[in-house]
C-alpha cells in the first residue's frame, strides 16, 4: 500500500454537505474523512464504492434513544438497540437516564450502565444523567463523568424511581447547571394542567394531556431559564402552540432549545389505530403537524430525534385496547430516517434538511464536533442512502428487541443501504465508542 492510498473511498453523484448535494469522492483514512474529490476523480483506495445516484449522508446523530439496559434489558437492550440504529443509518446515540434500573443519577450508576453496554456497541453511544430531587447537590460529579447533560420531569416520568422535580427544584438545579455551563434537559408537561383521562380511548387519553400543559411547562423553562442563565432544552416537543413562545425565547437571547420526533410529525390523532402509537406528550391533531414543520423550517425546533421508547408487547395494551394503562412510548429508532424522508419529499425539503435535523443539529446539541457533517477531520460515520427506493414496514424483520410499533405495515419512501462508522461497515463485532462530553474529566 503506498502512503497516498486511502482505505476507502466512498463515490456519490448525491454527497449531501452542508450547503447542499454535490456529486463527490470521500476518501475515508484511519476512520476520518481524509479528501474530497470530484465524482469523477476518484483517488486510489483498498476499496472504492461507487453509489452512483444513491445518496451519502452523514450518519445520524439520534440523541434522546431509552436502551433500558440494565434492569429492563426485556424491553430493549445495547446490542439490539445500536443493532438498529446501525440498520437505520443512525451512527451515534444517546442514552436517556430512565427506564434503565438504576436510572442515572450517580456516578455509580453510570458506571454500572458503561459496564452493561460494554462490548455490545455496534454504533458510538453517550449517556444523559438524571436530575431528581435525590441528587441535586450531586450534579457536578455526574457531569464531569462525561454525560452530556442531565434530564429532568416536570411532571411523572412513568417510573418510580425517577420522580418530577417541583417548581423549586427546577430552579436549583438550574442555577446549579448555570455555574457548571452544563445543559438541562426538560420533559414539559404541567401536573397541574395534565388530568386524568376519563376512560380508556385514545381521545379520552388525548384531552387529559393537552396543548396547554405542554405550553405552560414550556413557559415555565423559558422564565427558569431567564432567571438562572442555565442553558436548557425542551425534548420532543408535540404541541405546535409552544413553536411561538421558543421563537421568541430565542430572538430575546434565552439559552433554549427545543426537539420534535418523526411520530409528531408523521402521525396524527385521526391515524391512532391502537396503544402502539401511544406516548407522552401525544401524537395530536394533523393542524398541528404543519406547525411543527414550520417550526423546524424556520429553525425554531433544531432537529428530530427518535425518543424510541420501547416495550414489551403485554405491557403495550395492544389486546386491551386501554389507552390509561398502556406503556407510553414509541419504537423507531431503525426507521426515523425513511420515516422523515417520506414525508419530508411530500413537503418539499431535501436531503440536506433532512442531514440538518437528524445529524448536524443534534451532534451540536451535544457537542460533538467531529460528528454531524461530511468535512474533512470528522468521524467517516456515513450513510448510502437510497431515497427512492420503498418498502413496506414489517415489525418482525426490525433489529428492535420488541416487535411493536406504530409503523407497522406503513409504506416508505428510501432505503438505508450501507452504513459505516469511522469507515468500516456495520458487522457482527461491535465497534462502537462510548462517547464523553467535553465536561469529562478522568
Ligand atoms: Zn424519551
Amino acid at each position: 500500500m503506498s502512503v497516498s492510498e486511502f482505505d476507502l473511498v466512498v463515490r456519490s453523484r448525491r454527497v449531501v454537505l452542508p450547503d447542499g448535494e454535490r456529486a463527490l469522492t470521500v476518501a475515508v483514512r484511519d476512520g476520518r474523512i481524509a479528501a474530497l474529490a470530484g465524482y469523477h476523480e476518484p483517488p486510489p483506495a483498498r476499496e472504492t464504492v461507487d453509489l452512483g445516484e444513491v445518496a451519502l449522508l452523514p450518519g445520524l446523530v439520534d440523541t434522546h434513544v431509552h436502551v433500558n439496559e440494565p434492569g429492563r434489558t426485556h424491553w430493549e437492550g445495547f446490542a439490539s438497540a445500536t443493532r438498529a440504529a446501525a440498520a437505520g443509518g443512525v451512527t451515534t446515540i444517546v442514552d436517556m437516564p430512565l427506564n434503565s434500573l438504576p436510572p442515572t443519577t450517580t456516578v455509580y450508576a453510570l458506571e454500572i450502565k458503561k459496564k452493561a453496554a460494554e462490548g455490545q456497541c455496534h454504533v458510538d453511544v453517550g449517556f444523559w444523567g438524571g436530575a431528581i430531587p435525590a441528587n441535586l447537590d450531586a450534579l457536578e460529579p455526574l457531569l464531569a463523568a462525561g454525560v452530556f447533560g442531565v434530564k429532568c420531569f416536570l411532571s411523572p416520568s412513568g417510573v418510580d424511581e425517577f420522580p418530577a422535580l417541583d417548581p423549586d427544584q427546577l430552579i436549583k438545579a438550574m442555577r446549579r447547571l448555570a455555574t457548571l455551563d452544563g445543559l438541562l434537559i426538560v420533559h414539559a408537561e404541567d401536573p397541574a394542567t395534565l388530568t386524568d383521562p376519563l376512560g380508556p380511548t385514545y381521545p379520552e387519553f388525548l384531552d387529559s394531556r393537552t396543548q396547554d400543559a405542554e405550553l405552560r411547562a414550556v413557559e415555565r423553562v423559558i422564565d427558569a431559564a431567564v432567571l438562572t442563565g442555565c442553558r436548557a432544552h425542551i425534548v420532543h416537543i408535540s404541541a405546535g402552540s409552544c413553536v411561538e413562545p421558543l421563537r421568541r425565547a430565542q430572538q430575546s437571547g434565552i439559552r433554549v432549545t427545543a426537539e420534535t420526533c418523526p411520530h409528531y410529525l408523521t402521525l396524527s390523532a385521526e391515524d391512532v389505530t391502537s396503544p402502539a402509537f401511544k406516548c407522552c406528550p401525544p401524537i395530536r391533531e394533523s393542524t398541528n403537524r404543519d406547525t411543527l414543520w414550520h417550526g423546524l423550517a424556520t429553525g425554531t425546533l433544531m432537529g428530530i430525534v427518535s425518543d424510541h421508547s420501547p416495550c414489551p408487547a403485554d405491557l403495550k395494551g395492544l389486546t386491551t385496547h386501554d389507552y390509561t394503562s398502556a406503556w407510553g412510548g414509541i419504537a423507531s429508532l431503525q426507521l426515523g430516517l425513511p420515516i422523515i424522508w417520506t414525508e419530508a419529499l411530500s413537503r418539499g425539503y431535501g436531503l440536506p434538511d433532512v442531514a440538518k435535523w437528524m445529524s448536524t443539529a443534534p451532534a451540536a446539541l451535544v457537542g460533538l464536533p467531529t460528528k454531524g457533517t461530511i468535512t474533512i477531520g470528522n468521524d467517516a460515520d456515513l450513510v448510502a442512502f437510497d431515497p427512492t427506493g420503498k418498502f413496506t414496514v414489517n415489525a418482525t424483520k426490525l433489529h428492535h428487541k420488541n416487535p411493536v410499533t406504530p409503523y407497522d405495515g406503513h409504506k416508505l419512501t428510501g432505503i438505508v443501504q450501507t452504513t459505516w462508522l469511522r469507515g468500516q461497515t456495520i458487522d457482527a463485532q461491535a465497534q462502537g465508542q462510548f462517547l464523553f462530553s467535553p465536561h469529562h474529566q478522568s
